[in-house]
């Protein structure tokens, strides 16, 4: 039977049709009770640190970052969780450079994410931060939706976590046929939970959304790459042929059969 091109669907790796990630700012030490309730969930987050603030009391040290984050992500929230929009270009540089580099320093790896202080950004402050090669940018701004970005650069979460309720988890998991691909991205500061006294709300929505045969667990910059790569999958006009020129594979949908597309390869569906 010929297909469509419009019944090629992508998926996210493994053939899952949803995908969670956790976001949570500013490296208090807090991160640390907050890191084990992850990895008892064997759930994914990305941590956004100011490398200024490390090591002062109450924060997370730069010793520690390496092994403490060891199983997630490690990226920039600027040196000294400035306002963006009262610095000047050569502060814009400064804080985010100086803190790209001190944390690939701490963690031995690339750093190319950050969360803006404060949400707030301007179209200078998103040119810096691209050409110091930051790829991503998360905002505070919710969609209570489970889209993908259309800008990477104004990234906005789901919602934070005081706005998980047990309808927008199901909401989630029991996904219309019509959506595709889910992404439920949820931000916070892992103080919050001591300062309310309410650590089991995040204990819960991982014992929920954790451990599931259908959902991708993903650090955010994994969820950028894999969604740049399908961006940039290359398709004949009659969608027979089709070229992943990227390195990571690539999971499609068609018809009812999952198809893999390895890094390098073009293949044609009617083989
Ligand atoms: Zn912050």
């Amino acid at each position: 039977m010929k297909i469509r091109i419009g019944d090629i669907r992508f998926l996210f790796p493994e053939g899952k049709d949803k995908a969670l990630t956790f976001s949570y700012d500013d490296a208090r030490d807090y991160d640390r009770r907050l890191v084990s309730i992850f990895d008892k969930y064997q759930v994914k987050a990305t941590f956004h640190l100011n490398s200024g603030t490390l090591n002062m009391d109450g924060y997370v040290t730069a010793a520690e970052v390496k092994e403490l984050y060891v199983n997630h992500e490690v990226a920039c929230h600027a040196v000294s969780h400035p306002f963006f929009n009262q610095l000047s270009k050569t502060q814009m540089v400064a804080e985010i450079y100086e803190d790209r580099r001190a944390l690939e320093q701490c963690c031995g790896k690339l750093v190319r994410g950050m969360s803006y202080p404060f949400g707030e950004y301007n179209e200078q402050m998103i040119r810096t931060a691209s050409d110091l090669g930051i790829v991503y940018n998360r905002t505070v701004g919710s969609t209570m939706d489970f889209s993908l970005p259309a800008d990477f650069m104004k990234w906005n979460p789901t919602c934070h976590h005081m706005q998980v309720t047990d309808a927008l988890m199901e909401n989630f998991l029991n996904a219309p046929a019509y959506r595709n691909l889910s992404l439920f991205y949820i931000w916070g500061h892992s103080y919050e939970f001591e300062d309310a006294h309410n650590w089991e709300h995040i204990s819960g929505i991982c014992e929920k959304l954790g451990g599931r045969e259908d959902v991708w667990y993903a650090t955010n910059i994994e969820i950028y790459e894999y969604v740049e790569a399908m961006r940039a999958m290359v398709m004949s006009a009659d969608g027979d042929l089709l070229y992943n020129p990227t390195a990571v594979t690539l999971y499609l949908r068609v018809g009812d059969r999952v198809v893999t597309l390895s890094p390098g390869r073009c293949q044609s569906l009617n083989e």
